[in-house]
């Protein structure tokens, strides 16, 4: 395999502070376990973002929190437009107008949810995840965001979390 080899000298920090990094995903555990979160989706959505960093899931440790601001703006990989991708109390849509909270006439486009049979890799551990934590208000908008939206502009289907990834990776 090329490319995969570290330079002498650079040890991956996860390497350096593994018995560190395994208490922080012990204790993150321990609270991901709190029956009081039952009623804050929120503080649950924030310690398995924290625990997606731990283990060195970059991209979605540090924008899971997406899931509690009930949209990402993304950019349609063929036309670049950008895409807010609404998934809450607004509807489930993506839109090209950053005010769709407001009324609008902008279009908005229906998302289309993962059936969480078909949910793979990281979104089908998240999903099942959330159900076994009885969040299934969370379990319900990671369908989304680990789905298709149409863009707004060019009518071509992407893939969210893919296109999230896109973005910030
Ligand atoms: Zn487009």
């Amino acid at each position: 395999m090329a490319g995969t080899d570290q330079p002498y000298g650079v040890q991956d920090p996860r390497v350096a502070y593994a018995s560190e990094i395994s208490d922080l995903v012990r204790l993150t555990e321990e609270a991901l376990q709190d029956p009081g979160l039952a009623d804050t989706p929120t503080t649950y959505v924030h310690l398995l973002a924290a625990l997606l960093s731990f283990e060195g899931a970059d991209v979605w440790g540090e924008w899971l929190d997406g899931l509690n601001d009930e949209e990402y703006e993304v950019s349609c990989p063929t036309c670049s437009t950008e895409n807010f991708v609404a998934f809450g109390a607004h509807g489930f849509f993506s839109t090209t107008d950053s005010m769709y909270m407001k009324a609008t006439t902008a279009r908005k486009v229906p998302l289309q949810p993962q059936a969480s049979s078909a949910l793979a890799g990281l979104g089908r551990r998240l999903h099942n995840r959330a159900l076994a934590d009885d969040q299934s208000g969370v379990a319900h908008k990671l369908t989304y965001v680990f789905g298709n939206a149409q863009c707004a502009e060019c009518d071509v289907v992407f893939s969210v979390a893919e296109a999230v990834v896109a973005r910030r990776g």
